[in-house]
């Protein structure tokens, strides 16, 4: 299939891995942080850090929109769904499972009696809404700049259809604000942040807010970025555009992903999402802290569909499982089998942490594609 088969070539990925290793300086240690979860799986998926020399390292970072919800957002939801068992909370699956305080998740709510239901995309949830017009339907959104625009687009329907019974929990995101996060402030887990000597950066969400937003990474904080798409061949040929910018003391911000972002991205999406949602003065991440301007919340013209102010939610912040390093593997201090949990009792089935729950998360990642690689060979 076209843009599929060629970016998976098993002969081209080695002729990329030998290029790679012959361009890389032999003393020098390159640390490249991919952001997007999108690659976290693409990498243990095929093999990519295998395929790459010894002294060139790719970390972990905090893109799964999933892993980087605080478990504040999600006892939120628990809370109003148990409380208002007539309402319909609806989300997309893998925040089902994001385990929360109580040893709850929004699918054990859903056991004691809430009406907890999956949806596959935000025109799901206000189809919902008008089916049940004698119920109301709460959608719980999360995600970067890629999921928002539906958001937004949903939120602008119901309004245009008077649709009373439909409301939004906002949890969205931004992309830009959390790299500044990563690159300027210590970590919130108190752990110190690897070196990073330049980013991998995500595919879908520069889709949509084009590849100038990354600028400041390039010249506030002197790190190259490289914008790249899912496939491994995408993310080997991205490395080594990393690679070609630390040898030669660049730090810019250059596009691989040219089949797909442009400079200034989707406008339309863009001027969607400023019409009905605007910036949060700061919003818990998971791993990263408290970051400035790096989420949104519905604007007040459209109250009416903004959950937090229909039903007086309360944002009440909660610290992670005290034996759960999800906060300090989104950060890039640690990888995920430091955590004690990994693989024993954490696993995809019964995820103590954020991030075996999502397929994008590193944990569920190396779970999934990369776990036997830790065991030695047999003799
Ligand atoms: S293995 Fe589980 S508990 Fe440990 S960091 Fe990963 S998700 Fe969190």
């Amino acid at each position: 299939m076209k843009y599929v088969t060629e970016f998976r070539d098993g002969v081209l990925a080695a002729g990329l891995a030998e290029a790679i290793a012959r361009e890389v300086e032999p003393g020098r240690d390159y640390a490249f942080m991919e952001f997007c979860g999108g690659h976290t799986h693409a990498i243990s998926r095929y093999g990519v850090a295998d395929l790459l020399p010894a002294n060139v390292r790719l970390i972990h970072g905090p893109g799964c929109p999933v892993c980087v919800l605080p478990v504040g957002r999600v006892d939120m939801a628990i809370r109003l769904a148990l409380a208002r068992p007539e309402l319909i909370l609806c989300t997309y699956a893998d925040c089902l499972r994001v385990p929360a305080s109580d040893g709850l998740s929004l699918l054990k709510a859903k056991a004691r009696g809430a009406d907890v239901r999956m949806v596959y995309s935000a025109a799901d949830a206000l189809a919902l809404a008008r089916r049940e017009p004698g119920r109301e339907v709460v959608f719980f959104a999360i995600g970067f700049e890629t999921t928002t625009p539906p958001t937004a687009l949903v939120i602008r329907q119901a309004a245009a259809e008077n649709l009373r019974n439909f409301s939004v929990i906002c949890n969205h995101v931004l992309t830009p604000p959390a790299i500044d996060g990563l690159l300027s402030a210590p970590a919130a887990s108190g752990l110190s942040r690897p070196r990073l000597d330049g980013i991998l950066g995500p595919a879908h969400v520069s889709v949509i807010i084009g590849s100038a937003p990354y600028a400041f990474v390039a010249e506030r904080h002197r790190t190259p970025v490289v914008i790249t798409g899912f496939e491994p061949l995408d993310v080997m040929q991205a490395v080594r555009m990393l690679v070609r910018q630390v040898d030669e003391g660049r730090a810019e911000v250059e596009n691989e992903y040219t089949r797909a972002v442009t400079t200034e991205g989707n406008r339309k999406a863009q001027a969607l999402m400023a019409e009905v949602l605007e910036l949060r003065e700061r919003f818990a991440w998971r791993g990263l802290g408290e970051l400035p301007a790096s989420a949104l919340r519905i604007r007040p013209a459209f109250a009416a569909w903004d959950a937090e102010a229909k039903f007086g939610l309360e944002d009440r912040p909660v610290p992670d499982h005290k034996s759960c390093e999800c906060a300090a593997i989104l950060c890039g201090a640690k990888g995920p089998t430091d955590c004690r949990l990994f693989g024993t009792v954490c696993t995809p089935e019964t995820p103590m942490g954020a991030c075996m729950v999502s397929s994008e998360g590193a944990c569920a990642a190396h779970y999934n594609y990369g776990r036997f690689r830790d065991q030695p060979a047999a003799p």
